[in-house]
Order: C-alpha cells, then structure tokens, then sequence
C-alpha cells in the first residue's frame, strides 16, 4: 500500500527538522522525549494509517478547542455562541488579552475565547462534573474510542493557571462569560488534559471533515452546519498568529497544540494527525508543520489550489 510508505517516507525526510523547545511552562509536559514524532491518516471511508509514534498518548491541549466550539455550537445554537465569541483571528499568541470593542473574545481558538467557549457547552444549569463529562463524551465521539484524562498532566496545569484565570475574569468583568471564571478554567484544563495520539487526532480531524459523521463508528457527533463554521474558524484562526502564513504555504484548516500534536481537516477529503513535541516561537510543533507543508505539496491538498 502507497500510503504508510508515504508516510515512513514523510516522517525520515522530516526527522532532521529538530529545531524548536519542548514547552517547559507547564511541568507535566517538560518532561516529553523531544524525538518522538508520528503521523497518521484517516480516509473519508474510516481507514487509519500511521506512521511512527503514530500511537504515542500525549495531552491534547489546544486541539480540543475546535471540538469543544462544536459542542457549544450544536448544545447552544450559533446566535448564542457568537454572542459570547467571535471569528476573527487575533494576530497574537494564544494566551494574549484579545477583546473586541463588543467584550467578545476575538476567536475561540485562543485561550481568552476557548475559556469562554468551554463555559458555553452543555445546558446552561450544567454542574461543573456534568459539563467535564458532556466535553469528555463529545471529544471521545469524535475520536471513536472512550479518551481518558491525564490526572497529573491537568492538576500541574492547574496549579500554574493564573494567566487563564486573568484572562477568564476579564470575560466576566465584560459579561461574556456563562458562570464563574475559576470553573470554566478548571473545566478547560481539564479538556486540555485529555490524552490522544496521532491516530485519535486523523479521526477527529476526518470526522470534521466528514460533516460530523465518525467514518469509523458511523456516529453522526454534531450537524453538518457545525463542522462548517467550525472548519471556517480553524482555517483563519487555528494557528495562533502564524494563521496567515499556515494558510498560504499548507492550505489546510488545521490546529496546533503545545504539547506538540496538530491536527488538520480537508473538507471531504482527508483527516490528518502529527504529534512531535519541540515547538516553534509561536507553539506549532515543529516537525508537525514540516510534515504537513511536505504531505500538502506532495499530494496537491491545499485548499486553494486549482486542479
Ligand atoms: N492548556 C494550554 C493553555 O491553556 C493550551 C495552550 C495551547 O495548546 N496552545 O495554555
């Protein structure tokens, strides 16, 4: 089969790609073996490929967010949702103060906004265990398989969450926050701490792709509508403030986490995963976004591209 030599192939041609530093901010995850690196695929049909540490448990950090904005998208309706949060990018990092005029957060891919957009899951009158169980069910949908929560990985965040927590009381000072800042922070970290692998991310990435139906469970996870507005996000904001950049030499709506996992979705297509734990200045890992810009010009994916 062409596509796990594809991938073996991808993965030695990207390997001298060692630059960047694993994140030492949170402790948890300063402690990640800098060489790991795998990929994955997954086709429209649910096939899986793999390459690599291809299944390498590592927390998913910031690639939950696009999942969790179609859970609140599909829990509370779009109106609501962009009520609370918008869809421009922002041009700064991820963790940045980004506020429009209005008090909404810029995007939802940044923490100000994920935050926010955590709180807004579920019913309104959710507990915060019933909202952690709500991200918990909804991400393992989209994965196909039941994700479980790195304990040590979230209480370390936990523990050194005082720049989320400012960001989060901000949005309530603004009115845009659904319930009380030290609760959405705890139930985000949580959502970050959950523990995927490359494979995991190929399936969420493909069921998003896929308009929301699982192609290995056959799970229809969030409506169609959902994965739209969802992918539209991904494709200008998903990259932190290397969005731009991403767009014009990848092409394909994708997102970064820091403990190095990056995630991408081409509509109908395709769903691809890459975990690598050195990042760059911004937060992509770095041999992710190599392997990535090598698989969208070998294979023609950027979205932009005339056939
Ligand atoms: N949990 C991390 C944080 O809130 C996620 C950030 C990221 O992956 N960019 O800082």
């Amino acid at each position: 089969n062409p596509v796990p030599d594809l991938l073996d192939r991808l993965r030695r041609e990207c390997a001298d790609a060692d630059g960047g530093e694993v994140l030492a901010t949170i402790p948890e995850l300063a402690d990640a073996d800098p060489d790991l690196f795998g990929v994955a695929l997954c086709t429209i049909d649910g096939t899986v490929y793999g390459s690599g540490d291809d299944d390498h448990r590592f927390t998913i950090q910031s690639i939950s967010k696009p999942f969790a904005y179609a859970l609140a998208l599909a829990d509370r309706g779009r109106d609501t949702v962009l009520e609370h949060v918008g869809v421009e990018p922002s041009g700064d990092s991820f963790n940045e103060i980004s506020l429009e005029q209005s008090g909404r957060p810029r995007n939802p891919m940044i923490n100000i906004g994920a935050v926010t957009t955590h709180s807004l899951i579920g019913d309104p009158k959710l507990s915060l265990e019933e909202r952690d169980a709500r991200v918990l069910a909804g991400l393992s949908a989209f994965a196909g398989r039941e994700l479980e929560v790195d304990e040590a990985a979230f209480e370390s965040e936990r523990a050194e969450a005082s720049r989320n927590l400012a960001l989060a009381y901000l949005v309530h000072a603004q009115g845009k926050l659904d319930g009380e800042p030290h609760d959405a922070v705890d139930g985000y970290t949580r959502q970050c701490a959950l523990l995927v692998d490359a494979r995991d991310l190929a399936v969420m990435a493909m069921t998003l792709a896929a308009g929301g139906r699982n192609p290995v469970t056959g799970e229809q996870v969030v409506p169609t509508w959902v994965c739209t507005q969802v992918l539209s996000v991904m494709a200008t904001c998903g990259m932190y403030d290397a969005s731009g950049q991403w767009m014009s030499t990848v092409g394909i709506p994708a997102k970064s986490g820091v403990a190095g996992g990056l995630l991408g979705a081409l509509p109908g297509q395709v769903g691809i995963g890459a975990f690598s734990p050195r990042l760059d200045e911004i937060g992509n890992s770095v041999r992710g976004v190599r392997a990535f810009e090598h698989l969208s010009a070998e294979l023609g994916l950027h979205l932009m591209h005339a056939p």
